[in-house]
C-alpha cells in the first residue's frame, strides 16, 4: 500500500533505522523514541490489525517473535527486562493502521500505562 508508512519502510522506498529483518518481518527504531530502546516489529506485507494475525500466518508469528528475542538480546534488554506493545484501534491509541509490535526497554517501565 503506497500510502502506508510501514509499508514504504518495508520495501524501502523511504529511509528508515533497519534494526534487523527476516523474509516476512522488519525492525526499526521508532523515530519518536519513548524509551532508550524503542523498536517497531512489523510484517512486511501490509495487514492492518492484530486481528488479521490469524492462526493461518503461524510463519509470520513465528519469525515477529522471533525478532523481538533476538532484538531484545542484541540489544542487551533481555536480561533486565522489556515491555511489547501493541495499540490496537482508537482506543488502544494505533496511530498507524499496519500492525506492529513496540519493543520498548532500557528504563523501568511504570503501570498502569498512560
Ligand atoms: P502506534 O501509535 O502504535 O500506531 O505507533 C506508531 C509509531 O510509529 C509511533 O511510535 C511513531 O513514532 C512511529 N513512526 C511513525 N512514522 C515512522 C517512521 N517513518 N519511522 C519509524 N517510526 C515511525
Amino acid at each position: 500500500m503506497d500510502d502506508c508508512v510501514f509499508c514504504r519502510i518495508a520495501s524501502k522506498m523511504i529511509g528508515s533505522d533497519i534494526v534487523e529483518e527476516s523474509p516476512l518481518a522488519i525492525a526499526v527504531r521508532d523515530v519518536n523514541p519513548q524509551a532508550p530502546v524503542h523498536v517497531l516489529i512489523f510484517p512486511k506485507e501490509h495487514l492492518p490489525s492484530v486481528k488479521d494475525l490469524d492462526p493461518e500466518r503461524c510463519d509470520l508469528l513465528t519469525e515477529l517473535f522471533q525478532l523481538v528475542n533476538d532484538i531484545a538480546i542484541s540489544e542487551g534488554i533481555a536480561q533486565t527486562g522489556y515491555r511489547l506493545v501493541v495499540n490496537s484501534g482508537e482506543d488502544g491509541g494505533q496511530e498507524v493502521d499496519h500492525v506492529h509490535f513496540h519493543l520498548l526497554g532500557g528504563r523501568f517501565m511504570g503501570w498502569p500505562p498512560g
